[in-house]
């Protein structure tokens, strides 16, 4: 199915704003992307009609914010085919589910001496955690590189496992180099040595159909905001198993089972990580928002954005000057990059003058920046909503942007 983008930008009404005088050209979607009309408008009929505390009233608000926030689960687990709704964990986002797992994991399963590895081409919010966590329990954290194309180095793989080796945490695919990673083998690598791994999946479930199962990370985590849903919501899916040996990482309401002064029981799974009044308004919109892209299709989506990264990448690579950071073989709709001679921030606000949003700095990846030994990148993110006729506008901005620094 081809997908109808003029039909698709009616719906986000942001779309129609004008920026400086411009019309908005939004290419900051790795950062977040927006929100259909489906998403806001549940969001405000739950706010309207039936906001209420969840899981603890026997009145009908309650009881109706309570099966919107349930049903929403159910979604996400349909969504990923996790085998268990309570396999599914709501939390504030992908760094707070890194958190919860890198804590929780470690104080039930990491001893001194015992090490993670981490990918060079992280997100600070998939390095930081289990830094924070090493340097607790005196264990190793370890680094699988990337080469120059922005390809993790998997040869290397096997080499820096150990048997002290606990967890690998990786992403599916890099927010500011855009690479796919194949995370399937390596998984199959880690498990081969009884090696956990957890996936971060914040740049990919708006792209790819992840299913759990066929899959089998123990843990992945994704954030709504970045799937066209609301900020302040984000899911943990673990495995049954795992999750019942690990401790809850925070305390409060809700992930109890029976609290006296002698002692505190736990409830079970998914609530003993859910401590305290959960955003059950922002996940009934994720359900919302899971819903409209799965009615586009995800196939749909990715050979759409694929073709805008294949126009831009064309258009863009013929400026002279001009450098793309992160040439990998697979690649979801993103560019980064810097023209010879202009800063990054000098780009990104000449081309926000002109109504285009891109991003800039280091992306959350400094160790990335660090590998091609640069202070930043410009980076353009493509979404089902984005047109050729955009990605015009940036060449021509960009060009233009060129022309004053001559
Ligand atoms: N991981 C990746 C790959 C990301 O791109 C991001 C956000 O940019 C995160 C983690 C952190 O997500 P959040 O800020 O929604 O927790």
């Amino acid at each position: 199915m081809t997908l109808d983008i003029n039909k698709i930008r009616k719906d986000f009404p942001i779309l129609e704003e004008q920026v400086h005088g411009k019309p908005l050209v939004y290419f900051d979607n790795a950062a977040t992307t927006q929100k259909p009309r489906q998403v806001i408008d549940e969001m405000v009929k739950y706010y309207y009609k039936y906001n209420s505390n969840i899981h603890r009233g026997v009145h009908y608000l309650s009881n109706k914010s309570t099966d919107g926030n349930e049903n929403a689960r159910k979604i996400v687990q349909e969504f990923i085919n996790a085998k268990h709704l309570h396999e599914v964990i709501f939390t504030r986002g992908t760094t707070e589910a890194v958190n919860l797992v890198a804590n929780s994991f470690a104080e039930r399963f990491i001893q001194e001496g015992d090490e993670v590895i981490v990918s060079e081409m992280e997100h600070h919010s998939n390095i930081v955690p289990w830094q924070m966590v090493c340097d607790r329990k005196k264990a190793i954290l370890k680094v699988l590189p990337f080469d120059d194309n922005g390809e993790l180095m998997l040869e290397k793989l096997e080499g820096l496992i150990t048997a002290k080796t606990k967890i690998l945490a990786v992403n599916h695919i890099s927010n500011s180099l855009g690479t796919i990673n194949p995370i399937r083998e390596i998984i199959k690598i880690a498990h081969a040595k009884n090696v956990r791994v957890l996936i971060d999946a914040a740049q990919s479930v708006q792209h790819k159909k992840i299913d759990v199962q066929d899959l089998d990370p123990d843990f992945l985590v994704f954030s709504g905001h970045k799937i066209y849903g609301p900020t302040g919501i984000g899911v943990l899916y673990g495995k049954e198993d795992l999750l019942n040996e690990m401790p809850p990482w925070q305390g409060g309401g809700e992930m109890i089972k029976e609290v006296h002064f002698e002692g505190t029981t736990f409830n079970e799974l998914p609530f003993k990580f859910e401590a305290g009044t959960p955003n059950y308004i922002a996940a009934i919109g994720l359900g919302e928002a899971i819903k409209y892209v799965e009615a586009l299709g995800l196939e749909n989506i990715n050979a759409y954005e694929q073709e805008l990264l294949a126009y831009a990448t064309e258009k863009l690579s013929s400026i002279e000057g001009l450098r793309i950071f992160g040439t990998a073989k697979q690649k979801t709709s993103v560019i980064s990059f810097l023209v010879e001679g202009i800063h990054f921030y000098d780009m990104g606000m000449l081309l926000d003058q002109m109504g285009i949003a891109v991003r800039t700095g280091t992306h959350c990846t400094e160790t990335v920046m660090q590998h091609f030994n640069i202070d930043g990148t410009v980076r353009a993110s493509f979404a089902f909503y984005n047109t050729k006729e955009e990605i015009d506008a940036l060449y021509k901005g960009i060009l233009k942007v060129c022309k004053m620094f001559v």
